[in-house]
């Protein structure tokens, strides 16, 4: 599954917590009795919102037992049989708590096999994508519904009842009756169709033994292009009337599909592999179902007179992520949700080494160090949690989906190939899928495979970092004497607003690195300290190439040495120097100062993730800046720092620039749009007028910052026209557009109308609590939006799904940066949210604590800053 957020670092935020429950699903299934096969029939009443249900499951039983204890979820079951023992008189009770269905017997059941037939009602959810559920979209003929399932990580239980725990694998039988004019999806091809009249019965062929969570039904007026990948149909699944959108997409799955075939020795095990678009957008961009991944459509459909180069690098990357699942997830599935990164750091990290290998010009590794660094920081903060942690409800499965999961998860694995060389990593790989496919396995199984194809001490260093908390730091002194030099390391470990946390110890893989005509590079294991004499006295620098996930700080002599040499190193370790110095900054170990200067060094070179970085930090100080009086010269001065670059790039698409290019152009012009760059925001205008004129396109690299700029400082005029044009346009990815530049208008009775948005209906499913959360950061309105919430909840709370539910509120409180709305923060979450899915709430809430005591030492340190540089417009 990925959520967009991860790798974007962007606020896409989802799912509203209203009501307070109780822990629920809470109790893992015996496993006296386990399902071997489900054979299945949906009757869906879309009218009527509801569906029939009709299941029989083979279930093999292991010790005698009168019970049989399955998951079933808001089902009302009208009938239970055992078809081999037609008397055996089952009573069935469903437990809401528990999320169980209990089938109790007269007398215990043999051990062996025996069918159970079920026939039960569930509810069809309306655009709100979990269970069973249909999105709405407008076309040309009018409104229509695609039909469609989302269960991870505990929604099949919504459909059928079962064994939903991802280690109770079984084959699954799927059939659908649907109107005549619909196409059916699954995971399996269609087996056979028969016609019912007005409606038909669409039967697809039996899966593989699978867990549930990756079950799959999608249907409507779909339309698909395909190609053949040596022998297996590749489909693109779009509403009818989008399938050339959807060719990029298909390209991409067609090369990378051929890509893990080989890398993972083992050949994609279905017969068809479908990548489907749902119209509107949901809490999360994509979902890896086992022969049929569900995206929503910003996250596959490419246009390129609407999508800019970032959009087909991101596109790009969640398809590779979705299907490296295949294998690791799918094929190979972890046996319970405490291992769920298995799946997400995996195909996290795979997602890049498959897109590289096909578009080196879009230098994935150095963005996914950008996502290394956000989980850091989330890391080196009293809020953080081990990558293999506890899980015993579904509330902890739903929150375990991450940035520790998925990005300090990917560093990890990163790390580990670096340290083995990416030959032996592939053959432990290679080994662990082998060993344990069709089945389940646990994060050990992975390091010992690891450990078997390298005779190295991978569990030794991978436990270091998944079992406990926290990031490393290695401090680096270096001593000269006789043009030798004797390197001393040591490590502690990093926190950020948290000057009591324990200390912990890894085993660390260190690579230092020289500059261009010293010593080469020295690889040791650091555990504890460590010295090491090399034969000169140039700069040195830890974390060669940046692969190890630790902070790095220098002796005084030595940083200022690194820092006015960072144009000299490799890109990597520029973008590393610089993350560090970000990170230090904000631990207080080191002044804001000689950071920024860093940033001036860069002048205009072309590395995007170095940018991004600095971009992102910026950013955050301005927000921090947001009532400050001196916002408006630290606007100016970072205007300054950016002046080399936006003077390189400027508005205009130069022929055959690299892609990374065109990706940072989009960026730089929305952050000096946000800077209040009047040149950049006059441009912005004029073009959009041209536009609205018809006198000139609006081309997709910089569509997005000229929107983005003209809401921002929108009037009522150029607000009514940004919503016209929104409510206009019968294409998806554009509507979406035109409404987030109208939530990040700053005038606030603009904002209230952006609100407003959000509860006419126009604003699909997440698309409503994106838009508020729009309103806190782009347009900073906190408090507006805030107050908005909480006088809406049930209406917002109406459009999510639970994968989310508890992360809405405290992912809009953290536009604010005032200990009493963390204080309000905790209240909200102690009173209103059950206890097992307070994690997002703890976080933020103590994330607002740091930014409102960062905001009382930072702002006068970068006043001073500012009031240091030369004057400017
Ligand atoms: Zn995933």
């Amino acid at each position: 599954m990925r959520s967009a957020c991860i790798l974007l670092l962007t606020l896409l935020l989802l799912a509203l917590p209203v009501h307070a429950a109780r822990a629920q699903g809470a109790s893992r299934l015996p496993a006296t009795a386990v399902p071997v096969h489900y054979g299945l029939t949906i009757v869906p009443d879309l009218d009527a919102d509801t569906f029939h249900g009709s299941v029989a499951i083979d279930i093999d039983v292991r010790l005698p037992t009168d019970r049989l204890v399955l998951n079933a979820r808001d089902l009302a079951v009208s009938s239970a049989e055992l078809v081999d023992e037609p008397d055996a008189a089952p009573r069935t009770a469903l437990d809401r708590e528990a999320q169980t269905l209990t089938i109790a017997f007269a007398r215990p059941l043999s051990i062996g096999r025996h069918r159970l037939a079920l026939e039960y009602d569930g509810a069809i959810q309306r655009d709100q994508p979990y269970g069973l559920f249909t999105v709405s979209y407008d076309t040309p003929a009018g409104k229509r519904r695609v039909l469609a399932t989302q269960f991870e990580p505990a929604d099949a239980r919504r459909l059928l009842p079962c064994w939903d725990e991802p280690a109770f694998k079984a084959s699954f039988t799927v059939a659908v009756v649907v109107p005549a004019a619909f196409s059916a999806i699954s995971n399996m091809k269609v087996a056979r169709t028969d016609d019912l009249g007005a409606t038909k019965r669409v039967t697809f062929a039996d899966t593989p033994t699978m867990s549930s969570y990756l079950l799959a039904l999608v249907a409507g007026e779909l339309e698909v292009i395909s190609a053949d990948v040596d022998g297996v149909r590749v489909g693109m699944v779009t509403t009818a009337g989008n399938a050339e959108k959807g060719r990029f997409a298909l390209g991409a799955a067609t090369e990378l599909l051929r890509f893990y075939n080989d890398y993972f020795a083992i050949d994609y095990p279905l017969p068809k592999l479908d990548l489907v678009a749902l119209p509107g957008g949901g809490g999360f961009s994509a979902m890896e179902n086992w022969g049929a991944i569900v995206f929503f459509e910003r996250a596959l459909l490419f246009d390129p007179r609407i999508a800019s180069e970032a959009r087909r690098e991101e596109i790009y990357l969640t398809i590779a992520h979705e299907m490296a699942h295949q294998w690791f997830g799918n094929l190979v599935t972890m046996a319970w949700w405490d291992d769920l990164w298995l799946n997400e750091g995996f195909a996290s990290w795979m997602q890049n080494r498959a897109t590289d290998r096909f578009h080196p010009e879009w230098q994935v590794w150095q963005q996914a160090k950008l996502a290394r660094d956000w989980a850091m920081r989330i890391d080196a903060r009293s809020t953080t949690h081990p990558i293999v942690q506890p899980v015993a409800t579904v509330n902890q499965a739903s929150q375990a989906f991450d940035a520790i999961t998925y990005s300090k998860g990917q560093a990890v694995i990163s790390m580990i190939e670096a340290f083995l060389g990416e030959a032996i990593f592939r053959a432990g790989v290679r080994s662990y899928l082998r060993a344990h496919a069709y089945a389940n396995a646990t994060t050990g199984d992975l390091w010992a495979a690891l450990d078997a194809e390298s005779g190295l001490p991978v569990s030794r260093i991978a436990r270091s970092f998944t079992e406990q908390p926290g990031v490393p730091l290695v401090t680096v002194d270096r001593r000269c004497r006789d043009g030798v030099a004797h390197i001393d390391l040591r490590q502690t470990r990093f926190a950020i607003h948290d000057p009591s946390a324990p200390p912990l110890a890894w085993t660390i893989p260190v690579e230092l690195a020289a500059l261009a005509g010293h010593e080469p590079p020295v690889k040791l294991l650091l555990d504890g300290a460590a010295r090491i004499t090399v034969g000169d006295c140039g700069p040195v620098k830890a974390n060669a190439g940046a692969l190890g996930y630790y902070r790095t700080e220098y002796a005084p002599k030595l940083a200022a040495e690194l820092d006015d040499a960072i144009m000299e190193w490799a890109p990597a370790d520029r973008l590393n120097l610089l993350a560090d110095g970000w990170a230090l900054v904000q631990a207080r170990r080191a002044p804001v100062a000689a950071y920024l200067d860093m940033i001036r060094r860069l002048g205009d070179i072309p590395e995007r993730a170095v940018w991004e970085q600095a971009l992102g930090s910026l950013r955050a100080i301005d927000e921090l800046e947001r009532d400050a009086r001196g916002r408006a010269s630290f606007q100016a001065a970072a205007r300054g720092l950016l002046g080399p670059l936006f003077a390189r790039l400027g508005w205009e698409a130069q022929t055959s620039e690299p892609a990374a290019d065109a990706a940072l152009r989009e960026s730089l012009l929305q952050t000096l749009g946000d800077f209040g760059d009047p040149d950049v925001i006059a441009a912005a205008r004029s073009r959009f007028r041209a536009y609205l004129a018809g006198d000139a396109e609006l081309p997709a690299g910089i569509r997005e910052p000229v929107l983005r700029t003209v809401g921002r400082y929108a009037d009522a005029e150029s607000f009514e026209q940004l919503l016209g044009l929104a409510r206009q346009t019968k294409d998806q990815v554009a509507k979406q557009q035109y409404y987030r530049a109208l939530g990040g208008a700053l005038d606030p009775l603009l904002a209230a109308r952006a609100l407003a948005l959000s509860l006419t209906g126009e604003l699909p499913g997440a698309l409503a609590s994106f838009q508020v959360a729009r309103v806190a950061y782009a347009g900073e309105h906190a408090r507006q939006a805030w107050d908005f919430a909480q006088a809406n909840l049930d209406a917002l709370a109406g459009k999510l799904d639970p994968m989310r539910r508890y992360r809405f509120v405290p992912e809009l409180m953290g536009a604010f940066a005032e200990t009493a709305r963390a204080a309000e923060l905790r209240r909200f979450a102690a009173t209103r949210m059950p206890a097992d899915a307070r994690r997002a709430a703890e976080r933020v809430a103590e994330d607002i604590d740091f930014k409102a005591d960062e905001k009382s030492w930072l702002v006068p340190e970068i006043d001073r800053w500012v009031a240091a540089q030369p004057a400017r417009r």
